[in-house]
């Protein structure tokens, strides 16, 4: 394939989902957010992407998203970082992402508002939630998100904006359980903190699942920039 031909295809497939999930939002009578997933794919595919309109885009890894962000600066992007993330990684983490999807414990919330740089926003977090129960696993239970909700809305540097998952693969049916199990918690999270707006739920693979359970952000990868080398 040549480049050009390439190019033609990736925004094609952009376009596909963009639509794809504008519709299921409009079935669903909620706005959801799609976050682009650009793990292992070339800054050429996000310009080319954000030439099209996108505006937020995830990274994994966090030496490979921080290179990005440098090499794309002079775009208006809003980078999510989706990745675990390890204690001698936040800081890297807090300059260069505004929002953080994988929160898991109060040791990395504590080191991302202590690093986060005075002249950024408050960075924007979601707690991310272990909903399949895998044991390998990062993400916390359900009944564990009340103490690490309020530990994250006590530090100034942080602003609490939701929940995230990422099940296991499974049937249809527990998948849809634990979707629900999600919403139902994040519903809760909502009635206590009133900057609470963001269900970050559904990838490639079954974001039409996570739509009609609530979610209102989905991260897609592999549907929009194709399979990962
Ligand atoms: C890679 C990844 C995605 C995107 O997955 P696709 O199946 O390629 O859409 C979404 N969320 C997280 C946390 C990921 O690591």
């Amino acid at each position: 394939m040549t480049d050009l031909e390439s190019s033609h295809n990736l925004i094609q497939r952009y376009q596909g989902v963009k639509a794809e999930v504008e519709a299921l939002a409009k079935q669903h009578d909620q706005a959801v957010a799609l976050l682009a997933v650009s793990k292992k794919h070339p800054c050429e595919s996000i310009a080319a992407i954000y030439q099209q309109g996108q505006r937020c885009f995830g990274e994994n890894y966090v030496q490979e998203g921080v290179d990005k962000v440098n090499a794309l600066k002079e775009l208006d992007i809003q980078w999510h970082f989706i990745g675990p993330i390890q204690s001698n990684k936040t800081r890297l983490v807090s300059e260069h992402f505004s929002w953080v999807h994988t929160i898991d414990r109060d040791k990395i919330a504590q080191r991302l508002n202590d690093q986060r740089p005075a002249h950024l926003p408050a960075l924007n977090v979601l707690i991310q939630v272990n909903i399949s129960d895998q044991d390998s696993k990062s993400g916390i239970s359900l009944n564990d998100i009340p103490a690490l909700a309020e530990m994250i809305n006590q530090q100034p540097n942080l602003t609490l904006r939701g929940l995230m998952c990422i099940p296991a693969p499974q049937d249809e049916a527990q998948l849809k359980n634990e979707f629900t199990a999600m919403h139902q918690a994040y519903e809760k999270l909502k009635q206590q903190y009133a900057q609470v707006d963001t269900l970050s739920m559904g990838m490639s693979g079954d974001l039409e699942l996570a739509i009609a359970c609530g979610s209102n952000m989905v991260r897609v990868g592999t549907a929009i920039f194709g399979q990962r080398i």
